[in-house]
């Protein structure tokens, strides 16, 4: 289900310009804000009105996650501690803050693709994994405001409780997890599964499923951004990226892409490993008009 066709559905010409409006304004936030953004744009004449078109972008220098990994969390940070309503340590030396704002936007994005995979008020729905994980809180109030009833479970032993107990409709889980389940011939797992991706390289899905004969609803996650959603497949397995809060390009094969709305800790033109291409063109069944990405391994 589309939740929100004026958004996902907009029409290309209209997206452009909102991926600039609020590239502009993330770009300007960044270079007034962020000790990070100021040293490293230092001298190199970058100003946010200079970009009028995507291929503009394009000139900006990228982030790398080196760069992201030595930066102070301070150094990141736009705004006093005390705006900031969470922190959490994504990676080892890797620290992401978010704002009240923020975390409204990342359960926004993390709504989507469950809507996508049916999540909704009739759904039982369990999430497996460590909730320290920023991204999973982010799935879990999602999933409370599509009405779904949520079942938190820290470890696969408690959701193969649960499971049994409750009769799940819907399971997401981590690729890892779910192949202990299928290890362990857990019956009844729930109709819906959709799987969190978190390394993009692990070939541990790929032998799941085949292991189901089909394909399972994927939704990726980013530990250098810190939440979830970001990319996702949709209804008809298609892989899209939500274009409208984050901007995907591809340089030199690898995929770069810019969270467009973040307003504790800015990152312009992240530089992930990925090998990728991007179809922003591509029409989807299922109606969206997000970019359709494919990632290869
Ligand atoms: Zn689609």
């Amino acid at each position: 289900m589309v939740i929100n066709p004026r958004v996902e559905m907009m029409p290309t010409e209209e997206k452009v310009e909102l991926i600039l409006q609020r590239f502009r304004k993330n770009l300007r936030w960044a270079l007034e804000k962020s000790s990070f953004y100021k040293k490293k744009y230092n001298g190199l004449d970058i100003h946010a009105e200079d970009i009028k078109t995507l291929s503009d972008i394009r000139n900006l220098p990228v982030t790398t996650r080196d760069e992201l990994i030595q930066a102070s969390a301070f150094d990141l940070l736009t705004g006093p501690l005390s705006q900031t309503l969470r922190f959490n340590r994504t990676i080892s030396g890797l620290y992401r803050g978010f704002t009240a704002d923020d975390i409204a936007r990342n359960i926004d994005i993390a709504i989507r693709p469950l809507a996508s995979n049916d999540i909704n008020k009739t759904s039982t729905l369990i999430i497996c994994g460590n909730y320290s994980s920023q991204y999973l809180l982010d799935l879990h109030y999602a999933a409370e405001a599509l009405g779904a009833t949520v079942l938190p479970c820290n470890s696969v032993d408690a959701a193969i409780d649960v499971i049994g107990i409750f009769n799940a409709t819907s399971l997401i889980i981590s690729a890892k997890n779910l192949k202990t389940m299928i290890e362990r011939n857990v019956d009844h797992l729930p109709p819906k599964i959709i799987v969190l991706i978190d390394n993009f390289q692990d070939t541990t899905l790929d032998e799941i499923e085949h292991h189901f004969h089909h394909p399972l609803a994927k939704v990726y996650m980013s530990k250098y951004f810190g939440f979830a959603g970001i990319i996702f497949t949709c209804e008809h397995n298609h892989v899209h990226v939500q274009d409208d809060y984050l901007y995907p390009e591809v340089v030199d094969n690898k995929l770069v892409i810019t969270p467009l709305t973040f307003e504790a800790m800015p990152i312009i033109r992240f530089q992930t490993k990925l090998t990728a291409s991007i179809d922003y063109k591509h029409t989807c069944e299922c109606g969206r008009t997000f970019a359709t990405i494919q990632l290869e391994k």
